[in-house]
């Protein structure tokens, strides 16, 4: 097969990683920086062009796309998609997913496990949003943020009602939901691959901090997750459309509940907590399912 890698940075592990196994497994792989394609859009012969030269002959395409690229990056895919090129995921599948609200509200629609929760734009009603999730504390977040940033803990009502404020102050759309106390600073992140979980980890916070990003400080170890996690997470990966992704949940008292599932998952801490080839399971994933004109187009909403 010939590849298309759309990746900013080749250095990133991730990409590495997906370099090497793809060309371990005989195939050609070429790393495109996704920012300096361009795109004739208006033949009814659909071209793009990259550093002078024309981009064709492709059987599949990677997209690791940044949060801060999502839309270029998209416009990108959805090219390469046109050019009958097999997406590992699809560009709407990527755009819906960027949506942490839309996300919820598919997944709820679903009958998937999800922490209470409230979106808000106005936050004259602090008090009525915080009554909503049956009081403090509670966890605030800024939808646009990533890495665990713009994601705080209101540990009383007084202190939840003014961070529900300041970042009302800043008109952003927020979201409040119950703290899931009961996890212990600690999420559980399954890499899905088509229709199995390939891997799985366990995150940990850092001393004293209840979010266990890694880009927090958090640590990564191996975990053997319930099937009843193994469900939700291939359920997920499916409402979303999603090929591949890493769905993050928490273990509540009422069962798993998500909060997120990235169409764009890093492969270092989970590779490097697990042993698991994960870059491998893609391709062998591509191996299987690229054609040419085929997309899978799964998901609605
Ligand atoms: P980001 O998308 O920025 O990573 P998340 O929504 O994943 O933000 O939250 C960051 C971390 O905070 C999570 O990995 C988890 O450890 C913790 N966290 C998030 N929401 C809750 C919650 N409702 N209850 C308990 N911990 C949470």
């Amino acid at each position: 097969m010939k590849i298309a890698l759309m990746a900013r940075n080749p250095k990133l592990y991730s990409h590495q990683r997906l370099v090497e196994a793809s060309e371990a497994r005989g195939h050609e792989i070429q790393i495109i920086d996704t920012l300096r394609v361009y795109i004739n859009v208006a033949s009814h012969r659909p071209e793009m062009r990259y550093k002078g030269e024309k981009l064709e002959g492709f059987d599949a395409v990677i997209p690791r796309i940044g949060a801060s690229v999502t839309f270029f990056g998209t416009a990108v895919l959805r090219q390469f998609e046109m050019m009958g090129v097999y997406p590992l995921n699809e560009s709407v599948a990527i755009s819906r997913s960027r949506d942490k609200l839309r996300s919820l509200q598919l997944l709820s629609r679903r009958g998937i496990g999800l922490p209470v929760s409230v979106f808000a734009h106005s936050t004259s009603q602090a008090d009525d949003i915080l009554q909503m999730l049956g009081g403090t504390p509670v966890v605030i977040k800024l939808l646009e943020g990533t890495q665990g940033i713009g994601v705080v803990l209101g540990e009383t009502p007084t202190a939840a009602k003014s961070m529900i404020q300041a970042f009302g102050g800043l008109k952003a759309n927020i979201l409040v939901q119950e703290f899931i106390k009961e996890a212990g600073s600690q999420d559980i992140r399954c890499l899905v691959v088509g229709d199995r979980v390939v891997a799985s980890m366990m995150r940990s916070g850092a001393e004293g901090d209840f979010r266990s990003n890694l880009h927090r400080g958090g640590r990564a170890d191996s975990i053997r997750i319930t099937p009843e996690e193994r469900s939700t997470a291939v359920r997920a990966a499916n409402i979303m459309g999603l090929n591949v992704c890493g769905v993050d949940m928490l273990r509540s008292n009422h069962g798993p509940v998500v909060m997120e599932v990235n169409s764009s998952p890093g492969l270092e801490g989970v590779e490097k907590a697990t042993g698991i080839d994960v870059a491998g399971k893609v391709i062998e994933f591509l191996e299987k399912n690229a054609k040419p004109n085929k997309t899978r187009t799964r998901g609605r909403g």
